[in-house]
């Protein structure tokens, strides 16, 4: 049997996930990778190290976080090429998830270095695999974009995808993410998974709004992931643009500005007002052509 997870004499980066909370979903094969690399680069050192420390590793420990990514990456790139190992870890999960990464895989990918993933935590995965929702398809969306416009127009674009959508959220931003979701994707029933791996580990399942009820009862604090289960009508064709839906109402129907909102929010599930500026906009346009 040859082992991928041997560290040879070429240069190899190995990208090692870390527990999401519980430090007993740390890999037999993470603990000696880490142990055997040449480098460590963490997102976090300060935070790494007492991971480290836990499981006896001591290594050389340099960071790489998304604002000295391109410098940092630059300097690993070189410790690869003398043929050294260097093992890539983030503040918890899987390195390239919703975390640092991509860019250091992708140079040393492009300059034929060895890339090695260390497979463990995941909490994108970890809360699909006891969501209860569809699993055989399914959407991973990282972060919604915190404003609002540019959340709703996210969860919009998602809206026709066929099988489980799953999303990481802030947890002071989940009630207004719940409301968004609400106006424009309609009551489909979701999951939060909250605190996976640790001692309040929970989930709460139920339709939109039985679980924005739920969160209002009290702060939810932690981490969390939320999974929407995909909707009725779910293949891509049959969900048509906002804009399209507003022209074809406004221009082929000839309706007003007011009944093509009141249209278009029923149909594309997303709020009046959105519709209505919407509306007014591309009317205004038009008008003025
Ligand atoms: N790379 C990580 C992974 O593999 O899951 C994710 C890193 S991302 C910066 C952090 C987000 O992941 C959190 O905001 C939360 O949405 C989710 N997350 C991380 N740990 C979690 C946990 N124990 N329970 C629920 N969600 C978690």
């Amino acid at each position: 049997m040859t082992d991928a997870g041997t560290v040879a004499s070429g240069a190899t980066l190995y990208i090692v996930a870390t527990p999401v909370g519980n430090l007993e979903d740390m890999t037999y094969r993470a603990v000696r990778i880490l142990g055997e690399v040449d480098l460590i680069a963490a997102e976090d050192t300060r935070h790494s190290l007492k991971l480290l420390n836990h499981f006896n590793i001591s290594k050389p420990l340099t960071s790489y976080f998304d604002h000295n990514q391109q410098f940092k990456g630059e300097r690993i790139l070189n410790t690869l090429r003398q043929g050294k190992s260097v093992a890539l870890i983030s503040d918890a999960g899987t390195p390239c998830v919703s975390d640092p990464g991509y860019h250091l895989v992708r140079d040393a990918v492009a300059e034929g270095i060895t890339v090695i993933p260390i497979p463990g935590s995941c909490a994108a995965i970890a809360a699909l695999s006891a969501s209860g929702l569809p699993s055989d398809t399914f959407t991973f969306a990282g972060f919604p974009p915190a404003r609002q416009g540019k959340r709703r127009t996210f969860l919009l674009n998602l809206a026709g995808l066929p099988g489980t959508i799953l999303l990481y959220e802030a947890p002071h931003r989940l009630e207004e993410c719940l409301r968004d979701m609400l106006d424009v994707l309609g009551e489909r029933q979701i999951v939060v998974a909250r605190e996976l791996t640790k001692i309040y580990e929970e989930f709460i399942r139920g339709t939109v709004s039985q679980v924005m009820t739920q969160v209002a009862k009290g702060k939810v604090r932690g981490e969390v992931v939320i999974l929407v289960a995909p909707g009725e009508v779910t293949p891509a064709e049959t969900v048509e643009p906002l804009d399209g839906i507003l022209l074809r109402l406004l221009d082929e129907e000839g309706l007003s500005v007011k009944d093509a909102a009141r249209r278009a929010a029923e149909i594309s599930g997303i709020s009046r007002n959105q519709a209505y500026t919407e509306a007014l906009r591309l009317k205004n346009t038009s008008e003025s052509q």
